[in-house]
């Protein structure tokens, strides 16, 4: 049975170089708020498995993998959107090798897992949170949901040459 975990204590598995352990857990994983909407994340706990290896030289590589949902309001049509997204992510961490090697989330060998998946699940996020990947949107002229009548349209406003050409007295006189 999985338990929720805020983070995670690396340092007491006491992996030995060349070992590795994969676990499964859960996490919270907060709302987002993009732009003026707020999303919530979907399910809560968020379920993730977690590889860790130890590396020569007292170093971890770590990979996390779940997948979760945004659950709020499309951009284009307002409708509900549920979109799901798979994350796969790598971190390293290996003393004295730089600041490209050392992993933000590792700290005295706790793994703090709670910001690891929300950052992770952020960077894979689409710039627009849409209710499917081709959302017609809303008319701009009157706001009716396109993907609900993708027929509608407006006919064309009167071409303003025609109305010129009808003021004019177009009344020819024809002799024959
Ligand atoms: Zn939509
Ligand atoms: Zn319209």
């Amino acid at each position: 049975m999985a338990s929720l975990s805020d983070e995670y204590d690396i340092g007491r598995l006491r992996l030995t170089s060349g070992e590795s352990r994969s676990v499964e857990l859960f996490t919270g994983v907060d709302l987002f708020e993009l732009g003026a909407d707020r999303y919530e994340v979907a399910p809560d706990p968020v379920g993730f498995r977690l590889d860790i290896d130890r590396t020569t030289g007292y170093g971890y590589a770590f990979r996390l993998r779940f997948s979760a949902a945004l659950h709020g309001p499309c951009m284009r049509c307002l409708e509900p959107a549920e979109p799901s997204f798979e994350v796969d992510i790598r971190e390293i961490d290996q003393p004295g090798g730089g600041e490209e090697l050392t992993s933000p989330y590792l700290a005295d060998g706790i793994l703090d897992v709670h910001s690891w998946v929300r950052e992770a699940l952020s960077l894979a996020l689409p710039s627009q949170v849409l209710c499917r990947p081709a959302c017609a949107g809303l008319c701009t002229q009157c706001g009716v949901n396109l993907n609900a009548d993708p027929e509608h349209a407006h006919p064309a406003p009167p071409d303003p040459r025609w109305a010129k050409l009808s003021e004019l007295d177009l009344n020819v006189d024809r002799d024959d």
